[in-house]
C-alpha cells in the first residue's frame, strides 16, 4: 500500500509517498509560503529531477491540490492516479490527554482536536487545516493522526504534574505533554534493533537535537520522562527557545523593560537560546565557526547547550537507575560530532565514553562509544515520516 504522509505548519506542508511494500519513498516534498506571496512546491520523485512548481496557493486546500496534482504528474510524478493511494497519514502537535496512541480520523478524533487547540494554538490548528483539505480532495481515502505527544502518554504522574496549585491541571489539563514524541520512539525501536535486543530489557535516553532539542527517558520501550513540557519551551537551550529558566525572570523583565505578554512569549521562544546567548545564529554550524574563530559568547553558547544535554542525559539515568543506551539524532545530534564529543565529556562516571575515530560520522547510523562494555553510544537518523506511515498502515489494515 502507498501511504502519503503530510505534515501541516501554518504556512508550510512537508509530504512523503511512501511504498509500505519495501517501506520506499516515492516521493517527496515541501510547501512553502501558503497564504503569502511567492508560494511554491519544491517536488522531489525518486531517481527523477526535482522540479520547483511556483504557483499563488491562497490556503492548504490549494496547495494539496497541486502537491497532488505533481505526485500524479505524467512527467515528474511518482504514481498515475490517486486511487493508488491507499491511506494518509498526518502529524498532529497536540493531543492533549486524548490520545495516547495513532488514531484512524472521524468526527469524535475532530472535535477533540478542536479541542486541544487551546493547548497548541499555534500548531494544532494547521494539521487540522492540512486533514479538512485531505478530506476534501480525497474523501474516500481513510486519514490516521499521529501525535507528537502520544509516545509521552506513559509518563508518571511524579513526572508530569507541576509543582503549582493541583487546580490548574484539573481546570486546565496544565501537565507535562512532551514532544517530538514519533521521533524519540522511532530512535529508540531502532536502536533496540540494531543492538537486537529487546526494547524491553534497555534503559535507553534519547537526545532529539535539532531546531527544537528535547531528551526523553525511554524505560522498557516506554517514555518516563522528557525534557519538554506543557509546551516546547522547557527543558534544553535549543536555536532560539530558552528552555528552563527561573521562571520569575519573566515578571521581573514584563516590569523592569515594560513588555506585554506577547514580547515576553516571543522573547522566549524567537530570541533566546543559543541566538540569545552568542548574539551570532540559531544555527549550529554558524556558532561552531564562529567559536573556532575566537567568538567567545559563540564558544559560551556551546558550552551551555552541551552542559544542559549533560544534565539532562545524568538526571535521565538516575531516574531509570541506569543507562544502557545513549541516543544522538536530529540535525545536530546527527550531524555535529564536535557537540556530541562535548556532551559525552564529563559523563565517563556514567560508563559514557566516546570514541573520536568512530564518532567522526555524519548523517548515518552509527555506534560511536569505545568497546569498554559501557553505555552504546548511537547516532541514528530519525524518520518521522517513516514512523507515522507505519502506524497508519497498521490501523488501516487492522479496520
Ligand atoms: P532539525 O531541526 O533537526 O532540522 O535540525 C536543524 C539544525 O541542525 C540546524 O539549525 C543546525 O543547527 C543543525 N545542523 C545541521 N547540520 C549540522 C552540522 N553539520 N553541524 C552542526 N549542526 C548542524
Amino acid at each position: 500500500m502507498n501511504i502519503l504522509v503530510i505534515n501541516c505548519g501554518s504556512s508550510s506542508l512537508k509530504y512523503q509517498l511512501i511504498d509500505m511494500n519495501g517501506e520506499k519513498v516515492l516521493a517527496k516534498g515541501l510547501v512553502e509560503r501558503i497564504g503569502i506571496e511567492g508560494s511554491r512546491i519544491k517536488h522531489d520523485t525518486t531517481g527523477k529531477e526535482r522540479v520547483i512548481i511556483e504557483e499563488p496557493m491562497k490556503d492548504h486546500k490549494r496547495a494539496l491540490e497541486l502537491v497532488l496534482e505533481a505526485i500524479i504528474d505524467e512527467k515528474y510524478g511518482a504514481i498515475k492516479s490517486m486511487d493508488e493511494i491507499g491511506a494518509v497519514g498526518h502529524r498532529v502537535v497536540h493531543g492533549g490527554e486524548d490520545f495516547a496512541n495513532s488514531v484512524i480520523i472521524d468526527e469524535e478524533v475532530m472535535a477533540a482536536l478542536e479541542r486541544n487547540i487551546d493547548l497548541a494554538p499555534l500548531h494544532n490548528p494547521p494539521n487540522i487545516m492540512g486533514i479538512e483539505a485531505c478530506q476534501e480532495l480525497m474523501p474516500d481515502t481513510p486519514m490516521v493522526a499521529v501525535f507528537d505527544t502520544a509516545f509521552h502518554q506513559t509518563i508518571p504522574a511524579d513526572n508530569y504534574i507541576y509543582p503549582l496549585p493541583y487546580e490548574y491541571y484539573e481546570k486546565y489539563k496544565i501537565r507535562r505533554y512532551g514532544f517530538h514524541g514519533t521521533s524519540h520512539k522511532y530512535v529508540s525501536q531502532r536502536a533496540a534493533e540494531i543492538l537486537g535486543k529487546d526494547i524491553k530489557d534497555l534503559k535507553i535516553v534519547t537526545a532529539h537535537l535539532g531546531n527544537g532539542s528535547s531528551v526523553t527517558a525511554v524505560k522498557g520501550g516506554k517514555s518516563i520522562d522528557t525534557s519538554m513540557g506543557f509546551t516546547p519551551l522547557e527543558g534544553l537551550t535549543m536555536g532560539t527557545r530558552s528552555g528552563d529558566i527561573d521562571p520569575a525572570i519573566i515578571p521581573f523583565l514584563m516590569e523592569k523593560e515594560g513588555l506585554t505578554f506577547e514580547e515576553v512569549n516571543n522573547m522566549l521562544n524567537k530570541k533566546s537560546g543559543v541566538l540569545g546567548i552568542s548574539g551570532v545564529s540559531s544555527d549550529f554550524r554558524d556558532l561552531e565557526i564562529a567559536a573556532e574563530e575566537g567568538n567567545e559568547r559563540a564558544k559560551l553558547a556551546l558550552d551551555i547547550f552541551a552542559n544542559r544535554v549533560r544534565k539532562y542525559i545524568a538526571a535521565y539515568a538516575a531516574q531509570m537507575c541506569g543507562i544502557d543506551v545513549l541516543v544522538f539524532t536530529a540535525g545536530i545530534g546527527e550531524n555535529s560530532a564536535s557537540m556530541r564529543e562535548l556532551i559525552c565529556n564529563g559523563l565517563e562516571f556514567l560508563n559514557i565514553v566516546i570514541d573520536k575515530e568512530l564518532n567522526n560520522v555524519r548523517g548515518e547510523e552509527a555506534i560511536v562509544s569505545k568497546n569498554i562494555g559501557g553505555v552504546t553510544i548511537m547516532v541514528i537518523p530519525t524518520n518521522e515520516e517513516l514512523m507515522i506511515a507505519r502506524d497508519t498502515l497498521e490501523l488501516v489494515q487492522n479496520r
